[in-house]
């Protein structure tokens, strides 16, 4: 399946996309992940991104989809793949449709996590990020062992992403409501959206995401060759799927 993943900034599409890709074996595209590594790195896009993320703005639309035209070519996305990121704008999804035409490819279906946006802003500005394997953790919600270092990387100190401080998670959130949040309907019309609230345990969102997507179990015999076939759960609206997840959370806020 190729599944894009909506919803504002802070609601878990991070760990929520990277529980399913992991589990059904799709390669999981975080351009906010890719993002970040290339400012790490201090590559030439990492240099020019880094301004506008540490100031909450959008990079450039056509360095965003030549990133994922890249990267969902790679041959771990041949199975499919969960978008988190991207599209974040209008334009970006336009591009994603015709790229993905282009591969005789189609995006299956989009999960949208919603939850109210005081809740967003508590979850970001107390979340902290392991450094080596991203997990998220919070400063009351999720609290490390140790209160300070990784669970699995006892070495290594949490840190507070960059645009995670509250001025930066405030200018986010209107880029989202302005830029991102048409994208909402943008799938809903053609019968792609599910909805699924994004508010509760990790596990419970987890639940309601798999059962808003119909998740296949994890294939145990992959065919790579079959990657052109959409699954069971992605002929779109004729498919009739309205799990009570999917009733439960409204985009907006
Ligand atoms: P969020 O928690 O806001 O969803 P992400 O990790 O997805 O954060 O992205 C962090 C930042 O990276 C964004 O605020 C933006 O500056 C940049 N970014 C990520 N994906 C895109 C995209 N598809 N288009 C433009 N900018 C992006």
């Amino acid at each position: 399946m190729r599944l894009v993943l909506l919803g504002p900034p802070g609601v878990g599409k991070g760990t929520q996309g990277r529980r399913l890709a992991g589990e059904l074996g799709w390669a999981l595209i975080s351009t906010g992940e890719m993002l970040r590594e290339a400012v790490a790195k201090g590559t030439p896009l990492g240099r020019a991104a880094g301004r506008l993320m540490a100031a909450g703005e959008l990079v450039e639309d056509d360095i965003m989809v030549g990133l994922v035209r890249d990267r969902s070519a790679e041959p771990d996305a041949a199975r499919g793949f969960v978008l988190d990121g991207f599209p974040r704008t209008v334009p970006q999804a336009d591009a994603l449709e015709a790229m993905l035409a282009e591969r005789a490819q189609r995006i299956d279906l989009a999960a949208y996590l919603g939850a109210p946006e005081v809740e967003l802003v508590r979850r970001l500005s107390g979340r902290l990020e392991c450094p080596v394997c991203k997990r998220a953790y919070h400063r009351t919600d999720a609290r490390p062992r140790d209160g300070r270092h990784c669970d699995d990387h006892p070495g290594v100190e949490l840190r507070q992403r960059a645009d995670d401080a509250e001025e930066t998670v405030r200018k986010r959130l209107d880029v989202y409501r302005v830029q991102t949040a048409p994208l909402v309907d943008y799938y809903r019309r053609d019968g792609r959206l599910r909805e699924v609230s994004g508010l509760g345990a990790m596990d419970e969102v987890y639940r309601s995401l798999k059962q808003a997507l119909e998740c296949p179990d994890p294939d145990p015999d992959p065919d790579p060759t079959s990657s052109g076939a959409p699954s069971g759960a992605s002929s779109g609206a004729s498919s009739g799927v309205s799990s009570d997840a999917s009733r439960r959370a409204r985009p907006g806020r």
